[in-house]
């Protein structure tokens, strides 16, 4: 068996300590003589499997007690509707500042749902830097303000300004959740699909503070309501469990490891490693603002996007996958979320470093 070095966006590489255990306990999940995937959602070892993921989830991001954890379906994109539907009334205003094209695509979905209000955006500077918040034209009647606070596509990271004091805060953090510490009270919500950093797609983990979810902005069927789901346990119907167990995998293995402090150094590690080989290459380029790169998604550029089709040719026979750039965007991009351990970052750097001298 060869595994290669995954730079994926999402899905994504997963630690593969997890898919080795999820191996041996794949026929029979311990001595129940059944798969996980073939377990009801109300059984005792299903409802074992989830309440450990929630609680795993829960000491890695130290979530305080008003704050319910949610593990649904939908990925990241039903929750740019969902959460207009939930948090906002029709005629209410939603602050959305843009940093990339999820949070675009965020504030387009909320369009037809709510007032959408551009409070800031970087597109003029192609997505490469963050406003400054002095700039930012907050609505004081907001509903809530949404930030993707890791732009996938673009490489763009950046935290909360200091200055938004007590307003409602809904973060995408589809692309960053678990890859660093985070300050949950800071957020009214966080919402990410599990396919980056998490586990496996299908599941959508939302962590909701519940004065938010007492909101009746409008009437909504319960499937769409985040309080009837909390209400259930995110059992209000049949949950994504294999994803759900996967992802609980994930969060031991990160627990194990020293958990988001201990992964926070190493992926800062990572992605030092190659933001200086790319600015030191004379070939390679970056675009983005240094205050503002990201440490789990670096988009990169050849100096000539004739040669990229060649790069990835070679990066393949290297054992190195997943690293062409989003087709908006072009280049390459390569994603170091928590899974990418510093030897594939070694390997790509050393696979970089030849392809410049060959074609420099
Ligand atoms: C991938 C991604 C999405 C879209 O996720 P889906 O699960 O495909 O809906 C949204 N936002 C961000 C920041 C992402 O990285």
């Amino acid at each position: 068996m060869t595994r290669v070095h995954n730079f994926s966006a999402g899905p994504a590489a997963l630690p593969l300590e997890v898919l080795e255990r999820a191996r041996e306990e794949w026929l029979d999940w311990r001595g129940q003589g059944a798969s996980v995937l073939e377990l009801s959602h109300r059984d005792r070892a299903f409802v074992t499997i989830a309440e450990r993921a929630e609680a795993d989830l829960r000491a890695l991001l130290e979530i305080p007690n008003e704050y319910r954890v949610l593990f649904l379906q939908g990925g990241a994109t039903q929750h740019f509707a969902q959460i207009p539907l939930n948090l906002a009334r029709p005629d209410q205003p939603v602050d959305y500042v843009l940093t990339g094209q999820w949070g675009q695509k965020a504030a387009k979905e909320a369009g037809t749902l709510a007032q959408v209000r551009i409070a800031a955006s970087s597109e003029a500077e192609k997505f490469t830097t963050v406003p400054d918040p002095s700039t930012w034209r907050l609505s004081e009647d907001a509903a809530y303000l949404h930030l993707t606070p890791n732009e996938t596509i673009h490489g763009v990271e950046f935290e909360p300004p200091a200055e938004l004091g007590e307003r409602v805060i809904v973060a995408d953090m589809s692309s960053t959740l678990l890859s660093r510490p985070l300050d949950v009270r800071r957020y009214g919500l966080i919402y990410a699909g599990a396919q980056k950093n998490l586990g496996p797609a299908g599941l959508t983990v939302l962590i909701v503070r519940e004065d938010l979810l007492a909101r009746k902005p409008r009437p909504l069927p319960a499937i769409l309501t985040y309080a009837k789901h909390a209400e259930q346990g995110s059992m209000l119907n049949t949950p994504p469990t294999f994803a759900w167990y996967l992802a609980g995998l994930v969060f031991q293995w990160l627990r194990d490891l020293g958990g988001v402090e201990e992964m926070a150094e190493r992926n800062l590690i990572k992605a030092k490693t190659l933001y200086d080989y790319i600015d030191g290459s004379g070939f390679y380029r970056n675009p983005v603002d240094p205050r503002f790169r990201s440490w789990m998604n670096v988009p990169f550029f050849l100096p000539d996007p004739a040669l990229d089709v060649d790069f990835l040719k070679g990066a393949q026979q290297a054992g190195l996958i997943g690293l062409k750039g989003h087709r908006d965007l072009g280049g390459m991009r390569a994603s170091l979320y928590n899974a990418v351990p510093q030897a594939a970052v070694d390997a790509l750097v050393a696979y970089m470093a030849d392809f410049a001298r060959r074609h420099g």
